[in-house]
C-alpha cells in the first residue's frame, strides 16, 4: 500500500527477506563464462535518497559486474564530449529486439537504434575513444564512475573482461558490421577492448546507487555538490533509460516498475526515482530478455510500497 512518508528501512528489509525466500531466481548468464560462476542466491538492494541517506540490505556491499549499466555512464561521457552530434552515430528509439541483435543494423545502415543495446553502446564507446588511446579512454571512464560514486575503490574485473573478450564473437560481428558503414571510426579491436572493460566494472549496490544519484537530482550529485550534467540532459538520459534501458523488456519494466532503469547481464539494475532517490538492486538470475528476474520484482514491490512510479501512485 502507498505510504505518504515511506519507512525505507522497513521496506528494504522486508523486500530483502521476501526476495531471499523466493525459489524462482531466473538463470545466470553463461555466454560470458566468468559470469556463470556467480552464485544465483545473491540479493542486494541499496537506496540513496536525495538527502544522501542510505537504506540498504542483503548483499549490498558485495561487488558485482555492472555490465550494461556502464552504458549509462558512457552515454553521459559521450554527450559531454560531443553533445548532440552523438545522434549521428546512434538513435534514441526503443529497439524491440534483444540486446545483442544484429538484424536492425542492416536496414538502418549501421546506425544502432539506441545507446543501450550492444551495437549502440559500442558506437558510443567508439566516440569516447576517438582521439585517444584505449588505455587512456578506459582510465577516463573508470575515473568518471569513481567520481560519480564518490569512491576511488571502484575497479574493473580484468577476469570478466578477458572472459568476454575470448567469447565476444557477436559483439565483434556488430562492431565490424558498423565499421563497414563507417559508423565506427577506430580500429574495431580497440573499441571492443574498451567496451569489454567498461562492461567489466565491478560495483556494489551502494556504490552504484550513489553513482546514479545525479540522475535523480537534475544532474547534480548532492553528495559532493558537484554538477555532472545539465538538468535537461539528466532528464533526457532518464527518458532513454525508461524507453530503452531493458531492451525488449523495456515496456514490461515501465508497466510494472514505472521508473527509468538500466539493467546488466550481471543481474544488476540501476533505477532512478526523479527527485526522490537512486536505487540499485542485484540478483544474478535473468529473465528471457536478459534482465534480472528478482531485481525487477523487487523494484516493482518498492514502487508499489513507496508510490514512486513516475506514472503516479
Ligand atoms: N558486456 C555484455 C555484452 O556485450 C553486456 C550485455 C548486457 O549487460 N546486457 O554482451
Amino acid at each position: 500500500m502507498k505510504q505518504s512518508a515511506p519507512d525505507l528501512d522497513v521496506i528494504v528489509s522486508e523486500i530483502v527477506a521476501e526476495m531471499r525466500a523466493r525459489k524462482d531466481r531466473g538463470t545466470v548468464a553463461t555466454y560470458i563464462p566468468e559470469l556463470a560462476n556467480v552464485d544465483p542466491d545473491h540479493f542486494g538492494l541499496a537506496i540513496v535518497d536525495v538527502a544522501g541517506n542510505v537504506f540498504s540490505g542483503g548483499d549490498c556491499t558485495v561487488p558485482f559486474s555492472i555490465q550494461s549499466i556502464s552504458k549509462v555512464f558512457t552515454l553521459t561521457l559521450a554527450l559531454g564530449r560531443i553533445g548532440d552530434r552523438l545522434w549521428r552515430y546512434v538513435g534514441r528509439e526503443p529497439s524491440g529486439n534483444r540486446f545483442n541483435s544484429i538484424v536492425q543494423l542492416e536496414h538502418e545502415l549501421g546506425v544502432p537504434r539506441n545507446p543501450f543495446i550492444n551495437a549502440g553502446a559500442i558506437a558510443v564507446t567508439d566516440v569516447i575513444l576517438s582521439g585517444r588511446q584505449p588505455r587512456e579512454t578506459l582510465g577516463e571512464i573508470l575515473r568518471f564512475v569513481q567520481f560519480l560514486a564518490d569512491d576511488g575503490a571502484v575497479s574493473i574485473d580484468k577476469d570478466v573482461a578477458a572472459s568476454e573478450k575470448r567469447t565476444g564473437f557477436r559483439n565483434a560481428a556488430l562492431a565490424n558490421y558498423m565499421k563497414s558503414f563507417g559508423v565506427i571510426e577506430n580500429p574495431v579491436d580497440h573499441t571492443l577492448g574498451v567496451y569489454f572493460h567498461h562492461c567489466a566494472i565491478s560495483m556494489t549496490c551502494e556504490q552504484l546507487a550513489r553513482a546514479g544519484l545525479f540522475l535523480s537530482c537534475n544532474g547534480v550529485n548532492p553528495l559532493t555538490g558537484l554538477s555532472v550534467v545539465s538538468a535537461e540532459r539528466a532528464r533526457r538520459i532518464n527518458a532513454m533509460m525508461l524507453t530503452c534501458g531493458h531492451y525488449d523488456g523495456s515496456g514490461e519494466f515501465a508497466y510494472r516498475v514505472g521508473l527509468p532503469g538500466k539493467s546488466g547481464v550481471g543481474g544488476g539494475i540501476l533505477a532512478i526515482a526523479p527527485g526522490k532517490a537512486s536505487i540499485a538492486v542485484w540478483s544474478p538470475g535473468l529473465d528471457q530478455a536478459g534482465n534480472s528476474h528478482l531485481g525487477r520484482i523487487a523494484l516493482e514491490e518498492l514502487t508499489r510500497r513507496t508510490g514512486w512510479s513516475i506514472f503516479g501512485a
